[in-house]
């Protein structure tokens, strides 16, 4: 009894490995590693035996063997074949002509007739045909046994025919687990597509309906222009104006991009972070000075560089320090901070406005949360996802009415690394 439970665990704990090995990895190991488990799963079933009579060893070996066969393939199959008939013949005793016989019809059956249409098979198919193909490969065997050495039948008639049932149950259960953890894994996969699929969608549609406002302000403000009697003042007027507006198309269609646009593809740059924030304060200067918002800037280290590229590094700032100062209506005070520890680069803005609720900066970076009339909600997303493709982290710290700390720590890369 101790046995036969040892049976039926060390073939289920296969299964466990399966879901790690077959399921979580692509690599390339995957057979390898397949084959490693459920041979040490047929090894200890042979160990183990549930009763040996005789000299023939009544174990569960060929669950794993043929588990190992149908879910590993070709290769798999051979290799658990050999191991064993190498085995057997280790533990020695009449019973290894038997296995001889045994592993060989499976083989055939395996390779030629059940491999190539298994997967195909409905679940009911798969596992009552294993349980039928383990129960007759076994009542075969034993007739066999008895046929030619002519002492197997004298072991108790329950022994023989609970030995028998107790195997074609354990493959049909075995079967019914792993294709049970195939499904969810499926299933999980499709569920991450659909996701991805329907936010992607989302977004060309409010793409597409975010870039019709600017264009159908610009459209009128060309049709203005054509009329003739229109005063200098008045078209430079609506050339700005247009400009304007179609700058703000062309900036809603840049960050969608750089969200859609998986990072890996691009190539990777050193940046020097003093001199890139020294551009994005300079940048943003005169929408600064518009809010009456003065940028201050801390920079408590002279030299420090991180790998990412430099067009994303400034869009994510710029992105940042564009909400930082629409939260100051009134004016206010923006202060860049760059520090170092730890091998991190820390990356404070720090501005004096609004402040946001807990529910609001639990809300940042989810697409198209905005609290702005003419807002997108696209700024934070593409910052985050800037930041996150440069293996670093943003924190967000703000009190209602007081201000807002936006903190990006990002791994640092000593200039020799990537030279
Ligand atoms: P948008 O700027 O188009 O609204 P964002 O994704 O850039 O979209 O920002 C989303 C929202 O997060 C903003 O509408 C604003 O309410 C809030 N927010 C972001 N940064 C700050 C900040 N520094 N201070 C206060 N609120 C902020
Ligand atoms: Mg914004």
């Amino acid at each position: 009894m101790e046995n036969l439970l040892i049976n039926i665990l060390f073939v289920l704990l296969p299964i466990l490995f399966f879901q790690i090995f077959y399921i979580n990895t692509d690599s390339k190991y995957k057979r390898v590693s397949l084959a490693a488990v459920f041979s040490i799963s047929i090894i200890i079933c042979m160990n183990f035996p549930i009763t040996n009579y005789e000299g023939h060893y009544f174990d569960f070996r060929y669950v794993p063997y043929v588990l190992g066969a149908l879910y590993g393939g070709k290769k798999v199959a051979i290799t658990l074949y050999f191991v064993i008939l190498a085995y057997r013949f280790y533990l020695g005793g009449v019973g290894f002509y038997i296995a001889v016989f045994d592993s060989t019809i499976l083989l055939f059956i395996l390779l030629l007739v059940l491999l190539p249409k298994y997967q195909a098979y409905s679940l009911k198919t798969k596992i009552s045909s294993m349980m039928v193909l383990l129960a007759l490969v076994n009542i075969i065997s034993l007739f066999l046994c008895h046929s030619l050495f002519g002492f197997i039948l004298h072991a108790p008639t329950v022994l023989l025919v609970s030995f028998v049932i107790a195997q074609a149950v354990t493959i049909g259960l075995s079967v019914y687990f792993i294709e049970y953890l195939k499904a969810m894994d499926t299933m999980k996969k499709q569920l991450y597509h659909n996701e991805k699929l329907k936010s992607l969608s989302e977004m060309a549609a409010s793409i597409s309906h975010e870039v019709r406002n600017p264009l159908t302000v610009t459209r009128g403000f060309i049709q203005l222009l054509k009329s003739p009697d229109i005063d200098e003042e008045k078209k430079n007027n609506y050339l700005d104006l247009s400009l304007r507006e179609l700058d703000r198309a062309e900036s809603i269609i840049t960050d969608y991009l750089t969200f859609a646009k998986p990072h890996e593809d691009v190539e990777l740059e050193l940046i020097n972070v003093i001199d890139e924030m020294n551009y994005v304060a300079n940048v943003m200067q005169p929408y600064a000075l518009m809010q009456s918002v003065s940028i201050t800037k801390e920079f408590f280290t002279s030299e420090s560089y991180i790998l990412g590229t430099k067009k994303h590094f400034h869009q994510c700032f710029i992105n940042l320090a564009k909400n930082a100062i629409e939260a100051m209506p009134n004016g206010g005070k923006l202060v860049f901070k760059i520090d170092q520890e730890n091998r991190m680069t820390t990356i404070e803005l720090i501005d004096t406005g609004i402040g946001m609720t807990t529910e609001q900066i639990e809300r940042l970076g989810v697409p198209f949360f905005t609290n702005k009339e003419k807002g997108t909600g696209l700024g934070t997303m593409v910052a985050f996802s800037i930041v996150k493709a440069m293996k670093g982290e943003i924190n967000v710290n703000s009190k209602l009415n007081e201000g807002t700390t936006f903190t990006i720590s990002i791994p640092e890369c000593v200039k020799n690394d990537a030279t």
